[in-house]
C-alpha cells in the first residue's frame, strides 16, 4: 500500500523539479543562474524563453544569434 503512494510522490517531485526549478533556472548558454527579475542573462545576454509568446510566434522561425 505504501509504495504506489511513494512512487506517485516521486513522480510529482520530478515534475515539480522540472517546472518549478527551486534552485533557479540556469542559462542554457553559459550556465549562470538566472536572475528572476531579468528577462535576459546578466552574463551573456541570453534571452530566456517567454512562455506567453510561444503560440503567437507560430510559423515564424527566429534564429538565435550566438
Ligand atoms: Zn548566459
Amino acid at each position: 500500500m505504501f509504495w504506489p503512494i511513494a512512487f506517485g510522490v516521486f513522480i510529482l517531485f520530478i515534475v515539480v523539479l522540472k517546472y518549478w526549478n527551486p534552485w533557479g533556472e540556469r542559462c542554457p548558454q553559459c550556465q549562470v543562474r538566472r536572475c528572476e527579475e531579468e528577462p535576459i542573462c546578466t552574463n551573456c545576454s541570453w534571452i530566456y524563453e517567454v512562455p506567453d509568446e510561444e503560440d503567437e510566434d507560430y510559423g515564424e522561425l527566429e534564429e538565435q544569434s550566438i
